[in-house]
């Protein structure tokens, strides 16, 4: 009977997953393993409060087999192989540039003992890399790469395993306890595919309407599960298909979104890059601010108290939720690079920090989008403008009293500007920082003395 290692990463599920069947193959035991990496999990963030969580799910999917080793995967997965006598590691392909890096090493670990990394599928319905130009090059712009990505297509989900003959009596470290908790409906394969479900059956049709509302919560919130493959992109292409076969606006768009998650993951492919550094040398001599007064500005941004309520509610959300909508993050990215003046990856990082979905392909590039040194460069004088933001995705000022009780007197679209009430700003909530056309003039300055000069 043959024995073979399954190393989890973001792939933490057992239904539409291929490197799990691979791992199946000659009736073989399996062996599941997560390696807790200090490189990656140095510090308890509510990022890998999440991932416990996820883990103690994937533990009980598992039968309590599953095996959980800190260090070094070098070293833990190499030791782990030759322990059970496992001659392959099964992965599904990470395709970030420190999990490529990663992934080399290991592959090179274990061949030097004769034993085999075999990857098998991405956490992409079509692998980065993949989706190529007719002359072989990678799409830099969007809407070319979403419709070659559409006329490629994508395989149907795999089937599910049904009873995996999981190892038995695998030494395992205790995985520890997550903070938040595992009964969450939010957390694990089950409850993805029931978030799913219900989203495709009563929001889809209304997705493209309402998507862009951050009061009504009518997006699907799957970006968490995706970000820890509790659910694959494949699963919902092919079920919104067998859904809205006709292919309904909200269909078409929903698909367009994870288009948008495909295409990130494949510039970063190509780029490695340009997780940390502009994609492009466009705005290379664009002078950004620092310094004490500037960090006392970026610390407002960071809490919510820039005196703009809309930015303030978006970043109250993503400190006490973890999660923030779409439209919240452009608007505030957008406060953070153009009212502030600050480069970009100052607010990458803090995304990072606190996003549970956050995903380095996604979020850089989605800031890189906004600051205007990324793919698709918008045009570089659009600065979101966050009291009409807020008055036009939040009419009713709902989202905004939500997120910050200080303006909860104020009715209607007046919590957006307390500034014009009688006792608007009498209840704590802070003065604008910056005032926003001021700093928009000055930010239109910059980009045209910058203009050609590169
Ligand atoms: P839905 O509207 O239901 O969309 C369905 C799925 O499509 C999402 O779950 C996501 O996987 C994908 N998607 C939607 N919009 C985008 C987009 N613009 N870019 C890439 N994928 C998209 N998304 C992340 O998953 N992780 C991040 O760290 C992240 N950081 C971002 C930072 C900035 C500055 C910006 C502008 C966007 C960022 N996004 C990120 C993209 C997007 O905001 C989130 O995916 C979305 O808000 C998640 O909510 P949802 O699952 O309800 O989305």
């Amino acid at each position: 009977m043959t024995v073979s290692v399954l190393w989890f990463r973001r792939d933490l599920r057992l239904g539409d997953h291929p490197a799990l069947l691979e791992s199946m193959k000659a009736d073989a035991r399996v062996v599941p393993v997560f390696v807790l990496d200090q490189r990656l999990l140095g510090h308890r963030t509510p990022r890998t409060e999440r991932l416990f969580a996820s883990l103690a799910d994937l533990h009980e999917t598992t039968d309590g087999r599953l095996v959980v080793r800190s260090g070094d995967p070098r070293t833990v997965i190499p030791d782990l192989a030759r322990e059970v006598g496992a001659s392959s590691v099964h992965v599904s392909r990470e395709t970030t540039p420190f999990g490529r890096r990663r992934d080399e090493a290991v592959e090179a670990a274990l061949a030097t003992d004769g034993r085999h990394l075999v990857a098998t599928g991405t956490p992409y319905a079509v692998g980065p890399g993949r989706i190529r130009t007719g002359a072989g090059t990678a799409y830099k712009v969007f809407t070319p790469f979403a419709r070659a990505w559409r006329e490629h297509g994508w395989p149907g989900p795999a089937p599910h395993p049904g009873a995996v003959r999981w190892a038995s009596g695998v030494d395992s470290e205790i995985l520890p306890r997550a903070a938040t908790s595992t009964d969450s409906p939010a957390v694990g394969e089950a409850a993805a595919l029931a978030r799913w479900r219900t989203f495709l059956d009563e929001r889809l049709a209304d997705y493209r309407t309402e998507r862009d509302r951050p009061d009504l919560d009518t997006t699907s919130r799957l970006s968490i599960p995706l970000k820890y493959g509790e659910i694959h992109p494949r699963t919902l292409l092919a079920e919104v298909a067998a859904h809205d076969a006709a292919g309904s606006a909200g269909a078409e768009t929903f698909t367009t979104e994870l288009a948008w998650r495909e295409f990130y993951a494949d510039v970063l492919w190509e780029n490695p890059d340009s997780a940390w550094h502009d994609l492009r040398d466009n705005l290379t001599h664009l002078p950004y601010d620092r310094g004490p007064e500037t960090d006392r500005l970026v610390d407002a941004w960071r809490e919510g108290r820039t005196g703009y309520p809309f930015v303030d509610a978006g970043m109250r959300q993503l400190l006490a939720e973890g999660w923030m909508h779409n439209r919240l993050r452009m608007v505030t990215a957008s406060f953070l690079t153009k009212d502030l003046h600050v480069w970009w990856p100052v607010g990458a990082r803090h995304f990072l920090d606190h996003l549970l979905d956050g995903d380095i392909a996604s979020n850089n590039h989605g800031w890189q989008w906004v600051a205007g040194t990324g793919t698709d460069a918008a045009p570089y004088f659009r600065v979101f403008n966050p009291v009409k933001q807020g008055l036009r995705f939040d009419p009713d000022g709902g989202y905004v009293r939500r997120w910050i009780p200080e303006l909860r007197h104020l009715e209607g679209a007046a919590a957006h500007e307390p500034w014009r009430s009688a006792g608007g700003l009498g209840h704590g909530y802070p003065e604008r920082i910056v005032d926003h056309d001021q700093e928009r003039r000055e930010t239109l300055a910059r980009h045209e003395s910058v203009r050609g000069r590169n």
